[in-house]
Order: structure tokens, then C-alpha cells, then sequence
């Protein structure tokens, strides 16, 4: 029997029906009266289809969505390896560099005739000046400070490779200082005699892929027709700087800001702060045996002094 008004219930329920959260006694209701009527059940069919549509739909949906998802994480690992690879250009760019740089260093000592000055401007009307000799293991070191005043100090150091002693002069005193201890301990050996900053540290690869990561590289012109690399420590980037000539891979400038420290005499009050600027100049071949030879020393006073071990420690 047709009633149009428990139609219009069942109607109502269909859709929970369908769903499947009807209680037993509606289901069984809502089932009795879908045998018995037709234009129920031609309604349940057409909210089913809907049903299926929407499920359908909501499947193409979360497709898209995921299509989206996908494209957009593809999109951010590409410019990650776009970074990736620039970044790795950049490190081989400088660690190609570094290295060059390096070898031209190790290169360029190598001679057995070399001269090397370094003049410190450091900042309170102090200049020391340094002059180094190197000819066929003998060696020649000069070390000057002046003021305003004219020189103040002045040494001049004499040693060879493999030799256990070293001498150092003091000309205004007219007094002579002979060192003798082990090769080590008065390091005559060609390496700290030929020494330079930086560059002479850094031999093995080791060394060479840590300061590409630590120092970024500037190009510039020092002097007229002479490039160089200017490197900085990334994370103290403005603190210390040092530039090494292109052409021989040695340092020509050195520069520690805020490096030198003045104080009013007598006391431990700061005067003033400033750069302490060193600069290097090299020459080849043009050392003579004269420069190198020892003098003599009978008008000076001698003092014969002994290293070792227990005084290495006080130090
Ligand atoms: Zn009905």
C-alpha cells in the first residue's frame, strides 16, 4: 500500500540508509517498505549513483591534489640541486684556486736564492722591517724596528741548514750571541728559514679543502699589473685579510684590523686600536755569498749560549 507520507520518511532516511548508519529498527522499516514501493527504490538508486559520483569525484580530487603536491616538491628539490651544483662550482672554483695558488708558492721557493722583506706598519709610529737572505743553505736575517726617532732595534741573525748553532749580532752594543742546540730546536732547516704565512701551512690536500670551505676569494690588483687573491675568513670576514700574488703564489699583504693595541705608558689603558698592515716583497737570484757570510767577530763581545730542553719549556 502506497502512503505518501511514510514515503516521504523513508525518503529522509535513505541517504543514512545508504550510508549505513540506520539503527536495526529503522533499517528493517526502511527495507520492508523499499520491497513493497517502487518509487522508493527508484530513489535509493539515484541517491547511490550520487553517492558513487561524489566518490568518484572526491578520488579525482585528492588526485590532483597529491599531482600538485608531487610537482611542487619536485620543484623545490630542483632548485635545491640547482643550488647543489653551484654551490659545488663555486667550491671546486676556489679549491682549483687555493690549490694553484699552493703549488706556484712551493714552486717559487724552491730556489736556493731568496730574498724576502716584510715591513709591519704597526700603527703607533712603529715600522719593523725584516729582511731575509737565503742562498745556497745560508742564511741571513734582518730585523729592524723604527720610530719617529730613528732605529731602535736592530739584530741581525746568521744560520745554515743542518748547522747546530745560529748567531745573532747586536750592532749598537757591538755584542755577539753564538746559540748553539739541536737543528730542531733552532729550526735550521730550509723550510723555516725560506717561511711565508699562509701559504706554506697548507701543503696537503687535507689542509687545502678546509681553507676552501673556511676562506671566500676576492680577485684584485695590488699593484700596477699584479693580480691577486684576496682571502677572508668567512666567519670573521672583516677581522683578517691576506693577499697572495697570482703570478708566484706568495703573500704580499697581510692586513689584522683592530690587530695592534697602544697603551699610555706606563700603564695597561688602551691608547688607541689600530690595523697592524704587513706587506712582502721577494727577489730571485739576486742574494750574493757577501750577504750571507758571517763577519768577523773579534770586535765584537762574544756570549756563548747553550739551548735546551728545560729552557724551550720556560719559553
Ligand atoms: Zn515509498
Amino acid at each position: 500500500m502506497k502512503n505518501k507520507k511514510e514515503c516521504e520518511i523513508v525518503q529522509d532516511l535513505l541517504v543514512n540508509y545508504s550510508d549505513g548508519i540506520l539503527n536495526p529498527e529503522s533499517k528493517k522499516i526502511v527495507e520492508k517498505h523499499l520491497s513493497e514501493c517502487e518509487e522508493c527504490r527508484e530513489e535509493l538508486k539515484l541517491i547511490q549513483e550520487d553517492i558513487k559520483k561524489n566518490y568518484k569525484e572526491q578520488i579525482e580530487l585528492d588526485y590532483l591534489k597529491k599531482i600538485r603536491i608531487k610537482t611542487k616538491i619536485k620543484s623545490i628539490l630542483i632548485a635545491l640541486a640547482i643550488i647543489g651544483l653551484i654551490s659545488i662550482i663555486i667550491f671546486l672554483n676556489n679549491f682549483i684556486k687555493i690549490n694553484s695558488t699552493i703549488s706556484k708558492a712551493n714552486e717559487s721557493l724552491k730556489s736556493n736564492n731568496f730574498y724576502k722583506e716584510k715591513t709591519e706598519i704597526l700603527g703607533d709610529n712603529h715600522t719593523a722591517v725584516s729582511k731575509e737572505y737565503y742562498k745556497d743553505g745560508k742564511y741571513k736575517y734582518v730585523w729592524e724596528v723604527y720610530s719617529d726617532d730613528g732605529i731602535e732595534t736592530s739584530i741581525i741573525e746568521y744560520a745554515s741548514v743542518n748547522s747546530d748553532q745560529r748567531i745573532y749580532i747586536y750592532e749598537t752594543e757591538k755584542k755577539a750571541i753564538i746559540e748553539k742546540g739541536n737543528i730542531s730546536e733552532l729550526k735550521n732547516n730550509v723550510k723555516s728559514m725560506k717561511y711565508v704565512p699562509f701559504v706554506i701551512e697548507r701543503n696537503n690536500l687535507f689542509s687545502k679543502i678546509g681553507t676552501t670551505f673556511v676562506y671566500s676569494i676576492d680577485t684584485d690588483n695590488y699593484a700596477i699589473g699584479k693580480k691577486c687573491y684576496i682571502l677572508h675568513n668567512r666567519s670573521e670576514k672583516d677581522k683578517w685579510e691576506i693577499w697572495l700574488d697570482i703570478e708566484t703564489g706568495l703573500p704580499i699583504k697581510e692586513i689584522n684590523r683592530d690587530g695592534g693595541k697602544t697603551f699610555f705608558v706606563g700603564t695597561n689603558v688602551v691608547k688607541s686600536v689600530n690595523d697592524v698592515i704587513c706587506e712582502y716583497k721577494y727577489e730571485f737570484d739576486k742574494v750574493t755569498d757577501e750577504d750571507v757570510k758571517i763577519p768577523d767577530l773579534s770586535n765584537y763581545t762574544v756570549e756563548n749560549k747553550t739551548l735546551n730542553m728545560e729552557d724551550m719549556v720556560q719559553e
